[in-house]
């Protein structure tokens, strides 16, 4: 029998966590337009009618793509009141999608400004989140990314700053990026920055098996020790890799809509979501960027309810995985997860 499709509300109050968004993908569009203002690029000369800076995000079609344009977005960005005002935004999204515990990944290489002053970036999201949490409840860590045209030298360099600030929002590292640049293992060259990071105590979570194939997401898991991996749906191409990810019991952080926007499935149809969970892989619904695709976690439910007739078991299910995997503390993980279940009971 077809179960009900649950309802807008009964998804959007669901408890749930998001572990797969992108500071990068948080900076509102009206933020960068104004941004580029002070220094008069935010219109057109005189006499000539459009404005050099769209009135929308652009239509982002593929990944090289998405992460030109973040380097462009983000480099406006150059004000602690900003990063503020974008890290306090997350937290009143995640309240409004039923998120109770946010992970954002910051990829310190598309922030110019402040790359080079760790410190002073992680203190001004901070700030915000502090606030968020203050006003909504939500809890949140930071995964800080390496970037994977980086060097090793420059991935264990990272991760002695985040040890030398051991800062308490940090609670990981991440690595992110363009992973079909370059014929070489990646993932060797990052291996020490991952073993360093996890003898001091951050958890490690890797994209692999979106612009890598199955041999990316083994890497991922087998020389960076990731504990999660973000999307890791092309894992499906070798049976030998999925029967790995689901021994392993790794969690994916699949964002639908971000694998359709950036090609890596035709639509959503035909996500291999439903592949994913039939092998035995646990899988947790994400954002990716949410406001470059105009996209909430909710919403991501929704849609994913609607294309493969999941009813509220398989969306409880996904929200679990989420909030088991989450990088909350464990008294805050606990207290999440028995929301969840008076909530599936109730
Ligand atoms: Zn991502």
């Amino acid at each position: 029998m077809t179960p009900l499709l649950p309802t807008e509300e009964w998804i959007r109050e669901l408890p749930k966590a998001e572990v797969h968004l992108h500071l990068e993908g948080c900076v509102p569009h009206e933020m960068v337009r104004r941004a580029t203002a002070p220094a008069g690029r935010a219109t057109a000369p005189a006499g000539r009618a459009a404005p050099l800076v769209p009135a929308a995000p652009p239509t982002i079609t593929n990944l090289s793509q998405l992460l030109t344009y973040l380097d462009w977005s983000c480099g406006l960005i150059d004000q602690a009141d900003q990063l503020e005002q974008i890290a306090y935004a997350i937290t009143t999204r995640a309240k409004h999608s039923g998120a109770g515990h946010v992970d954002i990944i910051v990829n310190p290489t598309h922030w110019p400004h402040w790359q080079h002053d760790l410190k002073a970036m992680i203190d001004a999201l901070d700030a915000g989140l502090r606030a968020g949490q203050a006003d909504h409840g939500t809890t949140t860590a930071l995964c800080i990314s390496i970037k994977r045209n980086q060097t090793r030298s420059e991935a264990l360099e990272l991760v002695d700053t985040l040890l030398e600030l051991a800062h308490p929002r940090v609670a990981a590292l991440s690595i992110d990026g363009n992973e079909a640049n370059g014929a070489e293992s990646h993932n060797s060259r990052f291996a020490p920055a991952f073993e360093r990071a996890r003898h001091a105590g951050l958890r490690r979570t890797a994209h692999a098996g979106e612009s890598s194939g199955p041999e990316g997401v083994r890497e991922a898991i087998e020389l960076l020790g990731a504990e999660r991996i973000d999307h890791g749906i092309r894992c499906l191409e070798d049976p030998q890799v999925t029967a790995l990810v689901a021994a392993r019991g790794i969690p994916l952080d699949i964002c639908p809509t971000s694998n359709v926007v950036l090609g890596v499935v035709r639509d959503l149809a035909n996500h291999p979501i439903k592949q994913l969970r039939a092998s035995n892989i646990r899988c947790s619904l994400n954002t990716d960027d949410p406001l470059l695709y105009d996209i909430d976690l909710a919403g991501e439910y929704e849609r994913v309810a609607e294309a493969f007739h999941y009813g509220t078991d398989e969306l409880g299910e996904m929200a679990r995985v989420g909030l088991e995997s989450c990088f909350a503390d464990e008294d805050r993980r606990f207290t999440l997860l028995k929301h969840l279940d008076d909530y599936l009971s109730g």
